[in-house]
């Protein structure tokens, strides 16, 4: 048995013993491997960096679809950009509500391995109907989309290799134009303890193409480092200042049954830590 150890940081990390390797490939663009970990369940890593476990996704996949979602309170038209293991379009399919899923992954053998080895991530999810599935570069699609959708999630990998793109000044406006209105885009913007100058980076992008900008955060254990931040960006402050009772209301009505996100969690999550606040120079979480 060896060890899979971590990549994302010089000098600190966090390693996993492999039970078993279930499949190893360099793909087009980027390192796949797929393991058994004890602890973890089956772990998927792309270039060095853990992207998802069987233990810890559902934390990740719930508070990036659940929260935009519920807050929107009438999105029909979901856009996931990344996200080829399959859980956040598990997540966002879950929403009867929701009339039209496109999803645009650059890398199709990230889909058809995770649908081989991580079957419980997308759970079936890839032959929903509504779903619309583009092999693409995400940049590429939301720079020529004529489409507009209510919630945009941006599922990718770190800002290295083909994730790069999709934290552009370029991929936030285009992001932005694709947004209907009142529509919302949230995005994984990595651990502020490890990476705060790129939740820095995404503050400044942010702060001049939407109405209400912010993070929200959750604590992903195999995300290391502390909290993982979701970039929030809104046509519509008053999403981010909804009432506990409508999100009360609203999540009884979608009928999921979750196993992290609640509305108290959704509202918590918004506040954030003094040294976020200075770093992205917001005076409060109003
Ligand atoms: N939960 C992980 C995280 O927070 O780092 C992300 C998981 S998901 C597997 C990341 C996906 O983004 C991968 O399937 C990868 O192929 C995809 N991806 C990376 N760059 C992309 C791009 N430019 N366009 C579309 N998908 C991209």
């Amino acid at each position: 048995m060896s060890d899979y150890l971590e990549t994302l940081y010089e000098g600190y990390g966090q390693s996993f013993r492999m039970d078993k390797l279930l499949h190893e490939v360099r793909t087009e663009h980027q390192h796949l491997v797929i393991f058994e970990n004890p602890r973890m369940g089956r772990v998927m890593a792309l270039d060095g960096v853990i992207q998802t476990t069987e233990a810890d996704e559902f934390i990740y996949h719930e508070m990036l679809t659940h929260v935009p979602i519920l807050a929107h309170g009438n999105a029909k038209r979901v856009l996931i950009i990344g996200g080829g293991d399959g859980g956040m379009l598990r997540e966002v399919s879950r929403h009867r509500s929701v009339e039209q899923i496109t999803m645009v992954e650059i890398d199709v053998t990230v889909v058809d391995m995770c649908k081989l080895y991580l079957p419980e991530h997308s759970k079936g999810a890839f032959d929903d109907p509504r779903l619309n599935l583009v092999i693409d570069d995400g940049m590429r699609f939301v720079a020529t989309c004529t489409e507009q959708f209510d919630v945009i999630i941006s599922d990718s990998t770190d800002p290295i290799g083909p994730g790069e793109a999709l934290f552009s000044e370029n991929f936030y406006q285009a992001c932005r134009r694709c947004l209907a209105d009142g529509g919302i885009l949230v995005t994984q913007n990595g651990t502020p303890f490890m990476q705060l100058e790129g939740v820095q980076t995404t503050a400044g992008r942010m702060q001049g193409l939407f109405t209400d900008w912010h993070f929200y955060q959750a604590a992903v254990p195999t995300y290391i480092g502390g909290a993982m931040t979701f970039a929030w960006g809104s046509t519509d402050a008053a999403y981010r200042k909804l009432p506990l009772e409508t999100l009360r209301q609203r999540f009884a009505g979608s009928g999921i049954v979750t196993r992290y996100y609640n509305p108290e969690i959704h509202q918590g999550a918004f506040a954030l830590p003094q040294y976020v606040l200075q770093a992205i120079h917001k005076p409060s979480n109003d």
